[in-house]
């Protein structure tokens, strides 16, 4: 079968590799569509030699098809839809019972996150992939529309961050609040769709890109904003100038913590999910202050129910992945225009 391989510091190759075979309590799935994330850029430039990306087969979203199910699997059906559940978590530790397992404290350490296929096993870029039996989340079943796994793959990134970081803020989601996304890309563009299914809040989606700004209402925002030198006077304006409730950042760079810091309410909640190499600093006063009662909060991929949750509601037709498709063998373009920016949605590869 063919993968895609992370052979050296910012180069993969397409190489040729067995078939791999299920072992006790695993499944095989063959992929359908595995989704490109901005981290695997990050993952690809950590690729020397005595990595431990060295020699991986790359990317953590992906769906696909059960095609084998190994020695003492039970309750899966050979040949349907499933979406890998990117927590490969121990499922027994105390953060894992108390429903933390994206800080899994057997598989994780306080700096490393948990076991993560494309980040450590071999991951969705290939033909086929194996994965824990635990680790995989049915795509069909009872009365509800099955989903078809190309499309679906983003969930398991795309979705779920969102999904999470939105699941801590949910009490404050009431038809009085505002809420600001800030990013429309992969995660940005799921996290307005899923406020709009799950809350009443009031949605403002900020985005550089203009194109991604004119898809924002389409996507359930009632607010859509060009990132500019205006936007935050904009957002206060919105909120008599107090500030929003709840405040995504889903970019985080030094421009857009800046914007979501600028724009949050006292007693809100600034939710900063983006891994783009930006600071956020804090005072207790004077020019970089917080409001009073700010809670701030980094997010790290999510939970398994929070999976459960994204399945549900794209099943019920309340959230929908924007793809672009690509052949596997042309990765090269795929990666390429993600680095470009404009892909609206996400960039899937079809192996
Ligand atoms: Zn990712
Ligand atoms: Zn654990």
């Amino acid at each position: 079968m063919r993968a895609l391989k992370l052979v050296d510091a910012n180069r993969l190759e397409l190489r040729e590799v067995p078939v791999p075979d299920p072992g006790p309590g695993q499944v095989r799935v063959r992929i359908a569509g595995a989704g490109i994330c901005h981290s695997d850029v990050t993952i690809m430039a950590a690729g020397m030699e005595g990595s431990p990306f060295h020699g991986i087969t790359i990317g953590h979203e992906g769906a696909g098809y059960l095609d084998a199910l190994g020695p003492g699997v039970s309750g899966l059906v050979e040949g349907g839809p499933v979406v890998i559940d990117l927590m490969w978590a121990c499922g027994h530790c105390r953060q894992c019972v108390q429903g933390r397992s994206n800080a899994c404290q057997t598989t994780g350490t306080r700096w490393m996150f948990p076991t993560t296929p494309g980040l450590g096993p071999d991951g969705t870029m290939a033909e086929y992939m194996i994965v824990g039996e635990r680790h995989v989340v049915p795509l069909d079943g009872g009365t509800l529309p099955a989903l078809d796994p190309a499309g679906a793959a983003p969930l398991a990134d795309a979705g779920v961050t969102p999904m999470h970081a939105i699941n801590t803020v949910r009490d404050r989601l009431d038809a009085g609040a505002v809420v600001v996304v800030v990013g429309l890309g992969g995660l940005g563009h799921m996290a307005v769709q899923i406020l709009r299914a799950v809350g009443a809040a009031r949605i403002i989606a900020v985005d550089a890109n203009p194109a991604k700004v004119a898809q924002a209402e389409h996507l359930g925002a009632d607010l859509a904003l060009n990132a500019d030198d205006q936007t935050a006077a904009r957002i206060l304006e919105e909120t008599d100038g107090f500030g929003a409730d709840v405040v995504f950042d889903f970019v985080g760079v030094d421009e857009s913590v800046a914007l979501a810091t600028a724009v949050v309410a006292p007693e809100g909640h600034l939710r900063l999910a983006g891994l783009g190499g930006g600071s956020f600093t804090y005072a207790l006063n004077g020019v970089n202050a917080v409001p009073w009662g700010v809670t701030v909060q980094t997010s790290y991929g999510g939970t398994r129910t929070d999976l459960d949750e994204v399945v549900a509601l794209a099943r019920r037709g309340l959230i929908h992945v924007e793809t672009t498709t690509y052949p596997l063998d042309d990765y090269a373009r795929a990666f390429a225009d993600l680095e470009a920016g404009s892909l609206p949605g996400r960039a899937v590869l079809l192996p």
